[in-house]
């Protein structure tokens, strides 16, 4: 059995996604206020992880209350090795697991004004626009 398979998945992955023992064997190295964002160190491979609060424990105070499920779904994000956590852009991992997680690309334009990406599939927005929450 392999320890940890941080290598093969992608930018983000959704938290459940993972083995809890491995959720579990994660160090912690750094988190902001409230833990709204924690950078964690996979024990076997030195991977770093960015983790979402698991809305299962998480405080209902927080600013993801209230928001809609899709938009907020529970992620790991990589953290690439040469990243500094503070300046960290996780914008481009959560919207590739936008495109993954409504099954990719359609053949439709973006509705949004001057926008000439292609919409997500069964979208009338493109990718950036539905992250952006338009309309
Ligand atoms: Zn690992
Ligand atoms: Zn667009």
């Amino acid at each position: 059995m392999r320890l940890c398979d941080c290598e093969q998945r992608p930018a983000a992955t959704s938290l459940y996604d993972f083995p809890e023992a491995w959720v579990d064997s994660l160090h912690l190295l750094a988190e902001t206020p409230h833990g709204r964002r924690r950078l964690l160190r996979c024990p076997n491979c030195g991977q770093r992880w960015q983790l979402d609060p698991d809305p299962r424990n998480y405080s209902p105070s927080s600013a993801l209350h209230g928001a809609p499920r899709d938009k907020w779904p529970c992620l790991a994000l990589k953290v690439p090795r040469d990243a500094d956590w503070d300046h960290f852009d996780e914008r481009p991992a959560r919207i590739a697991y936008l495109i993954a997680s409504r099954g990719g690309i359609g053949s439709g334009r973006c509705r949004w004004r001057d926008c000439t990406e292609l919409a997500l599939h069964g979208s009338a927005y493109c990718p950036e626009h539905t992250y952006d929450g338009v309309p």
